[in-house]
């Protein structure tokens, strides 16, 4: 018997195993925005590349600017383990696992 993970089930029956996101490569990351639109939870955050804690930027529309920008994991624990994320990331950043039922 090898180690049990976290398994799911389909609609019609089918079993799955969720594979959770463990890391994110913020290095090869080129701020697309693609894994953050997908995600059904609240487990990314754009962050700008070398810019001294601005918040208060009201010129800040430039969504298209991804070389200023990169994607981090600022909520890891909701992660449902759907791996739509990887599917539209075209940088293969991130890196997912199943989850072992005990800790
Ligand atoms: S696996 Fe799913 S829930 Fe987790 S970060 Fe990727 S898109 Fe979001
Ligand atoms: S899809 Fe990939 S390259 Fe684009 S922002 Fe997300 S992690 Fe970065």
């Amino acid at each position: 018997m090898g180690a049990e993970v976290i398994t799911g089930i389909t609609r019609g029956g089918t079993a799955w195993t969720p594979l959770f996101v463990t890391a994110l490569n913020e290095e090869k990351c080129i701020g697309c925005g693609r894994c953050f639109k997908v995600c059904p939870r609240d487990v990314l955050s754009i962050v700008q590349r070398a810019i001294d804690d601005v918040d208060f930027d009201e010129d800040d529309e430039d969504e298209d600017d991804s070389d200023n920008s990169f994607m981090t994991l600022s909520n890891p624990m909701d992660c449902i383990g759907c791996e739509a994320c990887s599917r539209v990331c075209p940088k293969a950043c991130f890196s997912h696992e199943a989850l072992p039922l005990a800790a």
